[in-house]
């Protein structure tokens, strides 16, 4: 499948990665929008939010989970941040791969 985020899981190409884990690959987005921007990008292909399906219930705990511990790692759990899923075409998503941006840090 020709998909960069799946790519980057199976470490064909490079990421600058902050954390993994069973569920998800954290890694800094490459056009970053904020002194600090993660993507937390589930192993699991799925396309988009809307293919989330009822069985995915456990992974999709664990990537608001995992985007919390990554943004203690990156050490603006206490000064803020904010998440972000951008859902098809009309929501903004570029990437089919479904992932939460994580954006924080001061100017
Ligand atoms: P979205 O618009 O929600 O699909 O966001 C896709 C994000 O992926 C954008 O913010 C891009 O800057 C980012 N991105 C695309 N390719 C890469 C890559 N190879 N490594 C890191 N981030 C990427
Ligand atoms: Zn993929």
């Amino acid at each position: 499948m020709d998909c960069i985020f799946c790519k980057i899981i199976k470490k064909e190409i490079p990421a600058d990665t902050v954390l993994e884990n069973e569920h998800a690959v954290v890694f800094k987005d490459i056009n970053p929008k904020a002194p600090v921007h993660l993507l937390v990008v589930p192993r699991k292909h799925i396309a988009t939010l809307n293919d989330v399906k009822e069985n995915d219930e456990e992974l999709a705990g664990k990537i608001l989970l995992t985007a919390k511990e990554a943004a203690k790692k990156e050490g603006i759990s206490e000064s803020g941040y904010r998440l972000q899923i951008n859902v098809g075409e009309g929501g903004g998503q570029e990437v089919f791969h479904l992932h939460i941006h994580v954006m924080g840090g001061s100017e």
